[in-house]
């Protein structure tokens, strides 16, 4: 019987231990992050809100906004017990709130019995400024002439700084460079595949908080019929282009086979590379008047449909993006006109390959070259050599493939060779600007 009080004492002393032990597991706050921490906010973008504990577990979560007297809960969430993460979208849509500044508060408490039961807790006050209202476009230009397969030039201001501008042209996007403070330049294209009721530009603005404008504008399109080819694969062709294949299609024997891998697959990656090429443009023109035309006899057409022939049957399809220009083999290819070398590799169906930038998403594209005397990121002046005609990639004779790019996309470089449609479409524009275009 002398025993018991000494085991109530151990039981005492183990009792103080576990729960202390309890009380103490857990004494850190959940840990919340919320995206974007600061800056513009608007209504269609939601901030999200991610909570951590891994004590105790998350208990709940309360945002509210307050702006001025004006206090709006956005969100009061609860969690089960054991609950280590969560993620909440909070939208001021519906809050009732002003533009401009507004605050933050997310409060956030765990499952601890520390602090009396009431659990560890966190506040955590972020500003914004809240920014509902669409930036506001004003056209300069008025008239956009434009045919399948060309581009035209639309110049206009924008009243807010943008994270994104420039014209939809269904899946396409053309971007718009600042020129100036508050003036934009966009040049877009009819791509040569679209039909001309699905052709339909749109103007897009998008400030930094996410609000959205988009505006038609007058213009003028015109549907184009592109020529059609045939080309005979031969035996001869197959064996004298196909070793420069085999690399990126390894284990493909058969060389009709290769052919049509590289005339589908390859092509179709080239045309994907460009268009991540086209993204490297400078917002300044670096151009200046129309493009000097290759000298040569014109060999294959730009948008040409070609279909391929292979003893007698047809094996394949595929449309032609450049003007092909023959001379004297190894001829001098040069600049047409000034800009930055944005490309000088070996590029695929292309093979050697230079594409200089000119600004405001155009470019320049010479290939097939035996040589290239250019490296990317050099400065070239119209006329400079950028190296010697030749037959790499998809190329049966020696020739240079000329291109025009809009925004990656290849466009016909006729109307950049035409002195007439450059000054009444392009320099004409850039006229209206005031203190000239920056060059
Ligand atoms: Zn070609």
């Amino acid at each position: 019987m002398k025993k018991k009080p000494a085991v109530l004492a151990s039981l005492l002393v183990a009792l103080l231990i576990v729960g202390g032990l309890l009380y103490f597991k857990d004494t850190t706050a959940p840990a919340v992050t919320v995206t974007p921490g600061e800056g513009p906010v608007s209504k269609q973008r939601p901030l999200t809100i991610e909570l951590l504990d891994q004590g105790a577990g998350l208990k709940s979560v309360r945002v509210v906004a307050t702006q001025g007297d004006k206090v709006r809960e956005l969100l009061s969430a609860s969690y089960e017990p054991g609950t280590a993460t969560a993620r909440e979208t909070v939208s001021l849509a519906g809050a009732d709130l002003s533009d401009g500044p507004v605050q933050i508060v997310v409060n956030a408490v765990d499952h601890s019995i520390y602090s009396f039961g009431r659990g560890n807790r966190v506040e955590k006050t972020l500003s914004f400024t809240l920014d509902t209202r669409p930036p506001v476009i004003s056209l300069v230009t008025t008239t956009h002439n434009i045919s399948q397969g060309g581009g035209a030039l639309i110049l206009y201001r924008l009243d807010e700084e943008v994270e994104r501008t420039g014209v939809e042209v269904g899946d396409f996007f053309f971007a718009g460079y600042r020129l100036q403070d508050n003036l934009y330049a966009s040049l877009f294209a009819f791509p040569w595949m679209m039909k001309r009721e699905d052709f339909n530009p749109r103007l897009l603005a998008v400030d930094l908080a996410g609000n959205e404008r988009r505006s038609g504008f007058n213009f003028h399109a015109n549907a184009r019929n592109f020529p059609r080819d045939t080309i005979n694969i031969t035996d001869n062709f197959l064996n004298a282009k196909m070793p420069e294949f085999e690399p990126f299609f390894p284990g493909e024997k058969n060389h009709l086979d290769l052919f049509l891998r590289v005339n589908r697959e390859l092509r179709e990656r080239n045309v994907r590379e460009l268009e991540e090429i086209g993204n490297r443009s400078v917002s300044r023109i670096l151009w200046n008047g129309a493009f000097t035309r290759p000298l040569g006899s014109t060999h294959g057409l730009f948008a040409q449909g070609r279909t391929y022939f292979y003893q007698g049957r047809e094996i394949d399809r595929a449309t032609h993006l450049g003007i092909d220009i023959a001379g004297v083999a190894q001829m001098p290819v040069r600049a047409a006109n000034s800009g930055t070398v944005v490309f000088a590799d070996y590029f695929g169906i292309y093979g050697n390959c230079v594409i200089i930038d000119h600004g405001l998403g155009l470019m320049s594209l010479y290939s097939h070259l035996s040589h290239m005397s250019v490296n990317a990121g050099e400065k070239v002046d119209r006329g400079h050599e950028i190296g010697r005609s030749g037959t790499s990639g998809m190329a049966g004779g020696d020739h240079l493939h000329f291109g025009m790019l809009i925004g990656g996309l290849e466009v016909t470089p006729l109307e950049w060779w035409d002195p007439t449609w450059v000054r009444n479409n392009i320099t004409s524009k850039l006229e209206l600007i005031p203190g000239g275009a920056e060059r």
